[in-house]
């Protein structure tokens, strides 16, 4: 099909014209289950009454004025991001990528106003996923991002999650600034870091004064069951976080979150955004927010995500041929393949499933965080149509 716009996606032939819950209705009639939630942004939903009654309450009123006036807005979204984290300030933009530019660049202005500006290597693992700006591809874990634009940027090194000693290593150089790690690896796969492995990490970054970053963009805003994956760790915090996705409930925004010392070297003049916590944004976000950290919220999380933890774990039994593991942490679901996952996808759609893809060919499930046991337990029967279709199919092959 030719098209006006750039070619840079991969777009499966569904056309959405509306969505309820986590029901899409595409503009031909069909209706999907909807297990991707615009990669774990719709945390929500499609069209959450709360949201957009907060969206039409503030574009009647105001919709943008510039980071040169004060948006209300921001403080309330900030202070509730503030009150529960370890947070001590904020800065809002509008996507992932940017949450993490902001990150890096409060590490590295962190050890410039510190006297030490030839701390500058940022290490990132294998894997991983941190966006599509420069700074991002460099601080991401697939060399296919950064083929074709150009040198890399000096100071980014990727590490291998299991090289402990290397890790060690990189941190203890001289030059080390800052660690950027998603304590639940997304787009590579939904794996979830352990704790003892981050708990290592962060005493690393003590020990030497290098900082760490969590990219909680995907596995952040109640995804795992607590407001921030790595809330599951008692007292394991980063020293910066990026998050997005979530934090407006569909809605374009992302944040950076650092504490006061991390956060020194990002004075007047330093960082901003146009758009950054624009009214609109922040009026959605903290209506998002206080919906996603209701007790009720993460109690249905946990309680939907161990019964698809169950089902599908039935479902891998079942077909050993089809799928060989089910991992992720609370709703960030992979099932790990062996036929080739985009074609399960394909087939998976065909019967009113959307899931989304992910790295060493699983496929992720990834729905709203307010999904019904009925509708998670319909999503696993949709997709055991698709494995015993899929078998069917390799069978024919054969
Ligand atoms: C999606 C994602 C990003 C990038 O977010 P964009 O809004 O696409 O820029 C960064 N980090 C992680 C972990 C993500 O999942």
């Amino acid at each position: 099909m030719s098209s006006d716009l750039m070619a840079v996606y991969n777009r499966a032939p569904v056309e959405v014209e509306r969505g309820e819950g986590v029901w899409l209705h595409t503009t031909d009639g069909r209706t999907f289950l909807d297990c991707v939630a615009g990669i774990a942004t719709n945390s929500l939903g499609h069209a959450h009454p709360a949201l957009v009654e907060a969206l039409n309450r503030q574009a009647d009123k105001l919709w943008h004025v510039s980071n040169i006036f004060r948006i209300p807005g921001q403080e309330a979204l900030a202070t509730r991001l503030v009150d529960n984290s370890f947070a001590d300030v904020v800065f809002f933009g509008n996507s992932g990528s940017e949450a993490v530019e902001c990150a890096l660049k409060t590490a590295r202005r962190y050890h410039a106003v510190s006297g030490a500006p030839e701390r500058i290597d940022i290490f990132g693992f294998a894997g991983s996923f941190h966006g599509r700006t420069y700074a991002a591809i460099n601080a991401s874990g697939n060399p296919a991002y950064v083929e074709g634009f150009g040198p890399r940027l000096p100071g980014y090194e990727q590490l291998d999650v299991d090289d402990i000693a290397g890790i060690e290593a990189a941190i203890r150089r001289p030059a080390a600034a800052a660690v950027i790690v998603e304590p639940v690896q997304g787009e590579g796969g939904a794996r979830a870091l352990d704790e003892a492995w981050l708990r290592r990490v962060r005493q690393l970054c003590d020990e030497t004064g290098t900082l760490l970053i969590f990219d909680e963009v995907q596995c952040g805003m109640g995804r795992t069951g607590k407001l921030f994956a790595h809330q599951w760790f008692d007292g394991l915090a980063p020293d910066i976080m990026a998050v997005a996705k979530a934090l407006g409930g569909g809605f374009p925004v992302g944040a950076c979150l650092a504490t006061a010392k991390a956060a020194k070297g990002m004075t007047t003049g330093v960082h901003g955004s146009t758009f950054g916590g624009n009214p609109l944004a922040m009026a959605v976000g903290t209506a998002a927010f206080d919906l996603i950290a209701q007790d009720a919220t993460m109690a249905n999380v946990l309680s939907v995500s161990q019964l698809l933890k169950d089902r599908l774990g039935d479902l891998v039994a079942r077909y050993p041929d089809i799928a060989v593991d089910v991992r992720g942490k609370g709703l960030l679901i992979g099932v790990k393949l062996i036929p080739n996952n985009r074609e399960m996808m394909a087939t998976a759609r065909d019967h009113g499933l959307l899931v989304a893809g992910g790295g060493e060919n699983c496929i992720r499930l990834l729905p709203s965080l307010l999904i019904a046991a009925q509708e998670a337990e319909d999503a696993v029967a949709r997709l055991e149509v698709a494995f015993a279709e899929t078998r069917a199919n390799l069978a024919k092959a054969a």
